[in-house]
């Protein structure tokens, strides 16, 4: 039987693109392999945010490599934003890779496979960029069947500065409201109890462009979105229909943009009840200067009114963030400024990255690169003072009652050990029978770690 492990880095999107890739290989007769070594097929799902993924992509590509050479029948596939954005440079650089494509390729998968026809000659590389196509009709083979991520965007209009996503993922484009309820209420009936939305500016949900409707050819069919430029219907109002679903608990949805916090979203995150009380808002910097820089299209002041609107109005919200160590021409002053701020919001949790220049990108065009100590300086210090916060706050939760969505059996394999998370996304871990897994429970919380709390069911 042909069998198939893949690799994934990077960011939810690409590990439900996994999910979707797998669902594609075992409709084809491939089953998952526990261990690389008797995978037929390995697939690396590659990340280019940051040069630290693809510096661990290419190291992981080199093990490969010596894997391959035990083992020559074995497929290497590279998909994701690295094969996206590098194309043949990849092959160029790795010979040993079978088959290459892109984000907007996934659904092409079985058919480059089968066009290698197992040749060592027979390499396929795909990162056409087709507009109007999506993968969103792929069934994904999803690991927890409790909790679901489901895409309700692609792509990204905003152009960050320092960031390839626009580049690679292609300009914003939204499914369809009707598609996104069919899917969740789909999932519901197979026992998902928490859907989280994806998109990578999630809030800006509703545009939908227009599909050039002559792109579907051999192993591209899939989901052809609207055929006219319309607005659908927003945010707010999509997270209302997916609160009326029957069966669903909770609804969260990441990644955020600071600009598009409208009032009408504030509005259904304090007023509908399966909405979490939890949110990912990407500071990345609180120097106006810096977020000028990185095209942000926000200053400090509109992040903390928006923040504080929501926080007034969803008490006990969860809020965590991303921020970026040393952008090009961020001063000593920009830095403190960061983190003072990190003291004043007292983040859940962060993503805190250094900078690093990504091909594409204006940023790395900018004036004052900072030296590689300098910033390795300053993001050990947000590093410092972000673990002391949350140290604090998951201490100060101990005593409290929390709600919990019973996910499983905790990771350690303990017996009659399960794990859930709190409605501000907290992993919770408790005794309990596995009759509960799929239902909301009260957990008086005992004891907190460092990145999970542990709990007694009451
Ligand atoms: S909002 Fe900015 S950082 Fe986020 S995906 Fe779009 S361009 Fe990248």
């Amino acid at each position: 039987m042909k069998s198939f492990k893949i690799l994934t880095f990077g960011c939810q999107m690409n590990e439900h693109d996994s999910e979707k890739l797998a669902g594609l290989l075992k409709a084809e007769g491939y089953r998952e392999s526990e261990r690389l070594e008797d995978a037929g097929l390995v697939l690396l799902n590659t990340c280019s945010i940051r040069e630290k993924a693809e510096q661990k992509f290419y190291s992981a590509l080199g093990k490969l490599r010596e894997l391959k050479e035990q083992n020559p029948s074995m497929k290497i596939a590279v998909s994701g934003c690295i094969a996206q954005q590098e194309g043949n440079s990849v092959l160029k650089r790795a010979p040993f890779v079978d088959v290459l494509f892109g984000n907007q390729n996934i659904g092409r998968l079985p058919y480059l496979l089968e066009e290698t026809g197992g040749q060592a000659s027979g390499r396929r590389a795909a990162t056409e960029f087709p507009e109007g196509y999506e993968h969103a009709s792929i069934p994904a083979s999803r690991g927890n069947a409790v909790t679901s991520f489901v895409n309700i965007m692609y792509g990204c209009d905003n152009f960050c500065t320092y960031c390839v996503v626009p580049f690679v993922r292609g300009r914003e484009r939204s499914r369809k409201p009707g598609d996104i309820i069919r899917e969740i209420e789909e999932l519901v009936k197979s026992g998902c109890r928490e859907v989280t939305l994806l998109g990578q500016n999630v809030n800006s949900y509703g545009i939908i462009t227009p599909p050039s409707p002559s792109y579907i050819k051999r192993g591209t069919e899939g989901a052809l979105l609207g055929n006219i430029n319309e607005r659908y219907c927003d945010f707010p109002s999509l997270l209302q229909m997916i609160n009326a679903i029957d069966g669903l608990l909770r609804i969260r949805f990441v990644t955020s943009h600071p600009k598009d916090l409208s009032d009408s979203l504030i509005d259904a995150m304090a007023n509908l009840p399966k909405v979490c009380n939890a949110i990912h808002l990407p500071l990345q910097s609180a120097s106006d200067g810096v977020l000028g820089r990185m095209n942000r299209k926000y200053t400090f002041e509109d992040y903390m009114n928006r923040l504080g609107a929501l926080k007034d109005a969803v008490p006990g919200l969860a809020v965590s963030t991303d921020i970026i160590a040393g952008f090009p021409g961020e001063t000593d002053d920009d830095f403190r400024t960061t983190l003072r701020a990190l003291e004043d919001i007292r983040y859940d949790g962060i993503f805190a990255f250094k900078y690093s220049r990504r091909p594409m990108t204006a940023a790395q065009r900018l004036p004052g690169h900072l030296p590689e100590n300098v910033k390795d300086e300053r993001l050990y210090k947000v590093l410092e003072v972000q673990d002391r916060i949350m140290r604090e706050k998951i201490g100060a939760r101990v005593g409290l009652v929390e709600e919990a969505l019973v996910e499983g059996p905790d990771k350690s394999g303990a017996r009659g050990r399960l794990t859930g998370k709190t409605t501000q996304g907290k992993i919770v871990n408790f005794d309990g029978p596995p009759e509960l897994v799929g239902r909301l429970v009260q957990v008086k919380i005992i004891e907190g770690k460092k990145h999970s709390l542990a709990g007694k069911i009451i």
